[in-house]
């Protein structure tokens, strides 16, 4: 009814002012770093390594409490211009610390009734906690799909570990892709905005992405942002060739085709904050670096 039509309005209209999902407009978002804890290995991720030097995914110099993340949004909300949304991008993954997640969203929707919400996450506990996702008021979901086939899946995750189950292998990678792809067709048609990121990986994933863009839009995907590797040190990834710009947005172009392409990904650390293309985290920091890089 008018009620639904006003709530999807509302929607669109955060999707306008999202930096990431408005293709590139200059708002800024704050990533805030709670969720330390994750519950599979990717081959190209390495959490040890948390370096303010470092910009990747992943990285971020401290983690924060629930309690601690409230209180930087409300000091970086007096100082940043049109901070328009609240991230949470790790360092680990989001749902697989979702008692923090949830916590650190409640209390900032305390303060601020209006700003956008989203969460970036592996997808694997997406379908158990899609309806509480839509409770806290998250209207922008990114769920990394690397992909389709759990035989290419294997190759890319060690270990997926379900609800206290630890797999490998295929079986490991049908169980993570099963989740995504239902919490992905879930939470598409409540109306939440969802992202998909791909990682590109040159010869393992590479020729297989044009196909898991035609299934994500299959399930309801709003867009696909593919991404180069940044194979992280001591990684298993970690001497992997790099993919080049011009293989990354020739592969964008040819997917274009099946569903709009993010472009301008910073591919941002856990604690970002800014506009995509000024990362102002170090302006924020209190503590200095300690890790080992
Ligand atoms: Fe959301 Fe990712 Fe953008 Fe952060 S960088 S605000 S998690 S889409
Ligand atoms: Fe690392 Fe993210 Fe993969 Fe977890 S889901 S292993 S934090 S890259």
């Amino acid at each position: 009814g008018a009620k639904q039509k006003k709530e999807e309005a509302t929607i669109d209209e955060k999707t306008l002012t999202h930096p990431c999902f408005s293709g590139g407009c200059q708002n800024a978002r704050m990533h805030i770093p709670v969720a330390p804890a994750c519950n599979i290995s990717c081959n190209y991720c390495n959490r040890k390594y948390d370096c303010q030097n470092e910009s990747r995914p992943g990285v971020t110099s401290k983690v924060l409490t629930p309690e601690e993340a409230v209180e930087k949004f409300i000091y970086v909300r007096q100082k940043v211009q049109n901070l328009k949304v609240i991230g949470i991008a790790g360092p680990g993954d989001a749902l697989a610390n979702f008692d923090d997640t949830k916590k650190s969203l409640e209390m900032i929707r305390s303060v601020d009734p209006d700003i956008t919400f989203c969460l970036s996450t592996n997808g694997l506990m997406l379908m158990h906690y899609a309806d509480e996702i839509i409770r806290l008021g998250v209207t922008h979901v990114t769920i990394t799909i690397n992909a389709i086939d759990p035989k290419i899946g294997a190759l890319i995750y060690r270990e997926v570990n379900f609800m206290g189950v630890k797999l490998t292998g295929e079986k490991a990678a049908r169980v993570l892709l099963a989740n995504q792809l239902a919490g992905l067709r879930y939470l598409s048609s409540r109306g939440i905005v969802c992202k998909v990121n791909i990682v590109m990986i040159k010869g393992v994933n590479d020729n297989h992405i044009e196909s898991v863009v035609e299934k994500v839009k299959e399930y309801g995907a709003f867009m696909t942002n593919i991404m180069p590797l940044i194979p992280a040190a001591g990684s298993v990834f970690e001497n992997m060739p790099m993919t080049s710009n011009k293989e990354l947005n020739d592969l964008r172009k040819k997917c274009n085709i099946h569903l709009k392409q993010m472009y301008h990904c910073r591919q941002c650390r856990a604690d970002a904050i800014g506009a995509l293309d000024e990362d102002l985290s170090s302006e924020f920091m209190n503590d200095k670096c300690v890790a080992p890089c």
